[in-house]
């Protein structure tokens, strides 16, 4: 289980200023930076991280825009929200249904693969859902390894 099986996506600033276009947001340097950064890191980035990494190329950067534009892109399906543990928000450019599974030790959000399908069948009928949100908690392999060490 490990968010490493999903190859790494590499976009170019226009494919993510056409993305933006298309949803009628004016493309901004940085909310074409946010966006591409979830789309190349399937790594469930939390506001902090997202900010850190792009605050060196973009000194106007604050935390705030990263934050309000990661919300806006979540409530228009360009990415998804996950509040799996409600000190820890992070986001996810892998807008597709999947399940995740959040270690309770190290805070890592990992994707769960298998549980694709079961996701993409399952409906509610008479209801439309526009979010489904599966996760498991518990401990993952590496904090396990760790653990068996001491
Ligand atoms: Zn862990
Ligand atoms: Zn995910």
């Amino acid at each position: 289980m490990h968010c490493n099986h999903y190859s790494k996506k590499v976009m170019t600033e226009q494919e993510v200023t056409s993305i933006l276009k298309n949803k009628g947001i004016c493309p901004t340097r940085p909310r074409v930076a946010i966006l591409k950064y979830v789309y190349e890191h399937f790594t469930h980035p939390t506001v902090d991280e997202v900010y850190t990494q792009l605050a060196p190329e973009i000194s106007t950067l604050s935390k705030t825009t990263v934050y309000n534009t990661l919300r806006m892109y979540a409530e228009m399906g360009l990415c998804s929200m996950l509040t799996i543990n409600e000190r820890q928000l992070v986001f996810d450019g892998n807008y597709k249904p999947h399940a995740h599974f959040m270690c309770k030790t190290c805070g890592r959000v990992y994707d769960v693969p298998n549980a694709d399908e079961i996701m993409q069948n399952f409906s509610i009928p008479g209801h439309q859902a526009d979010e489904m949100h599966l996760y498991y908690k518990g401990t993952c392999q590496s904090c396990l390894l760790k653990q068996e060490r001491i």
